[in-house]
């Protein structure tokens, strides 16, 4: 265990997760998400550099503004120990390696989208955009040289079948898949490619199943609310990165 590189990692997830709750908040709202600065969203008083430190300072400022004392949302917190936790675990499997850059920036985009989703049952296209350009970065500079022109066929592949499957699911669904979830899946695809795109669309089914049945058992979700399927997406996709090639390794046919 290299110790120092893990905390590393950590104290990075600690300050993305921070940056992703300005972008989960702003995107949507067609804010800047550069200025202006973090203020409180009751005074509107600019935070000060120690304000802004992850997670300790909240707890320093037993979760309220040091200006106007208003309760701040736990939430923030939140997003940031999660994004911490999910990028060294993912550090913990793929190492320090040109893979980690892409599949952790990947993971930073899904803590973004699924909160957003969660929020407001969309996906931005921004977002999608930017998993996509990263993605074909990832393919030309990543995949190419390990696999040639010919290897990356399968990701071409599971664009289209990502996209088609999920678009023929969210015509037939009558409106219980988004547009914004399809096109998840397209460029989920070109990431990972056809045959890990089917462990992507396995995992996503049996998470999305499991916790909806959870969440309906203990009422948090009542049968008339509608649970948005991104997140379960974005959860597939993260376990997908660590775990795909050991699943994909059970069925030797594929
Ligand atoms: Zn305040």
């Amino acid at each position: 265990m290299n110790l120092p590189a893990y905390f590393v990692a950590s104290i990075l997830g600690l300050l993305f997760g921070s940056f992703l709750n300005v972008v989960i908040y702003r995107l949507p709202r067609e804010e800047s998400i550069v200025t202006p600065g973090s203020h409180c969203p009751h005074c509107n008083t600019p935070l000060t550099a120690g304000e802004l430190i992850p997670v300790i300072s909240y707890l320093i400022q037993k979760g309220r503004c040091k200006t106007c004392d208003a309760q701040i949302s736990s939430r923030y917190p939140l997003v940031e120990l999660a994004t911490a936790l999910f990028v060294t675990f993912q550090f913990h499997y793929l190492g320090p390696s040109l893979p980690f850059l892409f599949f952790g920036s990947m993971t930073l985009i899904l803590v973004a989208m699924t909160m957003i989703d969660y929020d407001l049952q969309i996906i931005p296209d921004e977002l999608n955009v930017l998993l996509l350009v990263l993605g074909v970065v990832y393919l030309l500079a990543v995949r190419l040289p390990e696999v040639g022109l010919r290897g990356l066929l399968p990701n071409l592949v599971g664009f289209l079948v990502g996209g088609g499957l999920f678009l023929l699911i969210a015509v037939l669904s009558g409106g219980g898949m988004g547009g914004g979830d399809v096109k998840l899946m397209a460029v989920m695809g070109l990431w990972f490619g056809w045959k890990l795109l089917l462990v992507l669309m396995f995992l996503s089914f049996i998470s999305g199943a499991v916790i909806s049945l959870f969440l309906l058992a203990t009422k948090i979700k009542g049968r008339k609310d509608a649970i948005p399927f991104g997140p379960f997406i974005a959860l597939a996709a993260y376990l997908t990165s660590i775990y795909g090639p050991s699943i994909l390794a059970w069925y030797p046919y594929l």
